[in-house]
């Protein structure tokens, strides 16, 4: 079950709601492949292809994008037997975004002038 993340920024007030960790339809690679971009699939695919049953780890994390000065979800998968981790790109521009761990405070991407205070507000699954 993942977890819906409500993040505050004390100096300028915006507020950002994301969803983070995974849902009960990841559990399946082939749902998990729709989520990325089509070069990302395709070493997806290939990483795992001599697997019966693909060993991997999925979430979404919180991450920022310093092009649109926003905070957004994206997917992340770790594959354990090629030992590759794969991230998406920012949802709304497509340029490379900087992911977070959830548990670190991280600077509020408008105004740069506090660390976003995080609040866990609900689950998703
Ligand atoms: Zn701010
Ligand atoms: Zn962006």
């Amino acid at each position: 079950m993942g977890k819906i993340c409500e993040y505050t920024c004390p100096s300028c007030n915006t507020i950002w709601s994301i969803h983070i960790g995974h849902g009960m339809e990841h559990a399946i690679l082939e749902n998990i492949l729709d989520v990325f971009p089509t070069e990302i699939q395709k070493k997806i695919i290939s990483d795992t292809k001599e697997e019966q049953f693909p060993y991997f780890e999925f979430n979404y994390y919180p991450a920022v994008c310093h092009e649109c000065q926003n905070i957004v979800s994206v997917p992340v998968i770790h594959l354990y037997k090629s030992g590759h981790t794969y991230s998406s790109v920012c949802p709304d521009c497509g340029k490379p975004v900087d992911i977070q761990s959830e548990n670190i405070g991280f600077l509020c991407p408008l105004c740069k002038e506090s660390t976003l205070l995080s609040l866990e507000t609900g689950t998703w699954d």
